[in-house]
């Protein structure tokens, strides 16, 4: 390993501080201490943050357990019979821990290994400065606290889940995404606060791996941020998976009962289970970060205020990921880094039309790119769209998973296609697939006449976009028409 000039003496300048090691800080870090600057990243808890240890990868091992045992329950069909299927908690959960123990470790001795970034483990805050003679950044550690300055610091602080204010809840013990993982036995029945991604998620692993599960959303319907027939499709999923979805139910108190909790509605319904996940919202880690002491801005939702190549309004202070409010997924905060570095090497990258793209990773998957229906009439397009059932999928029937739709929305004016809404096998892919149409510009003719591999999903593209197309005049429309901001 090459020595580190920096690590023994903390106390000193730097070029650039990097806050929090998620999934844009340490590519910061490492890149711009290749370039030659002295760096130091600075984390206060597990580094890899939100996605690596309580996020996108322990929920997706999750998953494949629980897809596992629901293939194993369902495979009859397919003409594959098992005998009774049980699950293994324990052995589910240190699966998990196994993986992102390896990954963690993996990746701390990667950066700590490289020249010119050294690694704090501490939680900092701004205290004052400017970019003329370097901004402070206090570091409390396990060691006390050091001060460190430099006239660059690029904020990658994430963002936590918040509790909604609810009678009874701090009465309760109650679980979020980051005590979910540490659970060792499987709870008989859980009740799921927030049908929305996460909680989504969270619901049918748990109803898959053998849990009574009972989602408690307030809104209307699930998912309520999709088109009215995307989330009714994912409901209609759950609901003929066993789980107890409750839509306009407004919890009103939550009270301890033998054995777990009673969440008590609006409606005077009482629903209980052994545990309580809530998955109600999350918001930005900028509390605390002393912001104000440099003149760095943050919206009313407490994100940080940032420009298209995520510049804070205090000059040299930068913000990438969840914490600017342009983006909440791995992917965004993986390529606000790419975008920065460009940006700070005097590239001509910038955040400015990018398309919102993600994933609900239900199984099957809802994968997204660009604007839903209502989204585009909201932005001023008349559209027009396509939905086509699942069924339709050749390799979905194969595989004996045809659940599901897919849903094309066009600009009527442009021919240019808005967004895409796969909710079926591969959706996740096949919206991938979309984003790298929209991307590069492809008109509809030239998805039309794409030749994709036979059995996928994403063959059925040129059919989906055959479904939209006005066969007067396809293909003059610029193919860039989603220009949604990022
Ligand atoms: C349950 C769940 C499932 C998810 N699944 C997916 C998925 O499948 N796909 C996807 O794309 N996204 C998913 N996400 C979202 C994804 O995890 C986040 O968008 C992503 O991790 C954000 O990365 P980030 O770099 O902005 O911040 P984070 O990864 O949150 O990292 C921020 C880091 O900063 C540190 N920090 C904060 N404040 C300080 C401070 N003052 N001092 C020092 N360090 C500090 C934190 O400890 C943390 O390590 C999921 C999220 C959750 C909760």
């Amino acid at each position: 390993m090459a020595a580190n000039p920096y690590r023994d003496d903390p106390d000193d300048r730097y070029d650039t501080i990097v806050i929090g090691a998620g999934q844009a800080g340490p590519g910061v870090a490492a890149k711009l201490a290749a370039d030659g600057d002295r760096v130091v990243l600075i984390e206060g808890e597990r580094f890899g943050g939100t996605c690596l240890n309580t996020g996108c990868r322990p929920t997706k091992a999750m998953r494949a357990s629980a897809r596992a045992a629901h293939v194993a329950r369902s495979s009859e069909a397919l003409g594959v019979r098992s005998a009774e299927v049980t699950v293994d908690f324990p052995v589910v959960m240190s699966r998990i821990r196994g993986l992102l123990d390896g990954w963690r470790s993996g990746a701390l001795t990667y950066y700590e290994g490289l020249d010119g970034l050294a690694y704090v483990h501490g939680r900092a805050r701004l205290d004052g400065g400017d970019h003329e003679q370097g901004y402070r950044v206090v570091v409390e550690g396990e060691h006390g606290s050091q001060v460190l300055v430099a006239p660059r610091v690029v904020l990658n602080t994430g963002a936590r889940s918040v509790p909604p204010r609810l009678e009874g809840l701090d009465g309760v013990p109650w679980l979020d995404h980051r005590s979910v993982l540490e659970l060792d036995s499987l709870p008989a029945s859980l009740v799921v606060l927030g049908g929305s991604y996460i909680g989504l998620e969270f619901a049918q692993i748990f109803a898959r791996l053998g849990s009574t599960v009972t989602v408690v959303e307030p809104s209307a319907r699930i998912i309520g941020r999709e088109d009215a027939e995307v989330s009714e499709a994912v409901q209609a999923m759950l609901v003929d998976e066993g789980i107890d979805v409750r839509v306009g139910a407004a919890p009103q108190r939550v009270d301890a009962a033998d054995g777990g909790v009673t969440v008590t509605l609006a409606s005077g319904d009482v629903v209980s289970g052994a545990a309580l996940l809530v998955a109600a919202g999350r918001r930005p880690n900028t509390d605390g970060l002393g912001l104000d002491t440099v003149g760095a801005e943050v919206d009313d939702h407490g994100y940080v205020v940032i420009d298209d190549v995520f510049a804070s309004t205090a000059a040299g202070i930068y913000a990438v990921g969840d914490v600017n409010g342009h983006g909440a997924f791995t992917h965004t905060s993986y390529q606000d880094h790419e975008i920065l570095i460009d940006h700070l090497r005097g590239g001509r990258r910038s955040l400015a039309g990018r398309r919102t793209t993600y994933a609900l990773f239900t199984d099957p998957p809802l994968g997204r790119v660009g604007m839903s229906e209502h989204e585009a009439t909201a932005a001023g397009h008349r559209v027009r769209t396509h939905t086509a059932p699942a069924t339709g999928i050749a390799l979905a029937a194969l595989e004996g998973e045809t659940t599901g739709l897919v849903k094309l929305v066009v600009d009527d004016d442009t021919d240019a296609l808005l967004g895409v809404a796969a909710f079926c096998l591969h959706g996740d892919e096949l919206a991938s697939t979309f984003s790298a149409f929209l991307h590069t510009g492809a008109t509809l003719r030239q998805m039309l006449e794409w030749l994709p591999i036979h059995p996928t999903v994403s063959e059925y593209v040129p059919t989906f976009v055959g479904g939209v197309v006005r066969s007067s005049d396809i293909g003059t429309g610029t193919g860039t028409g989603a220009g949604e901001g990022a």
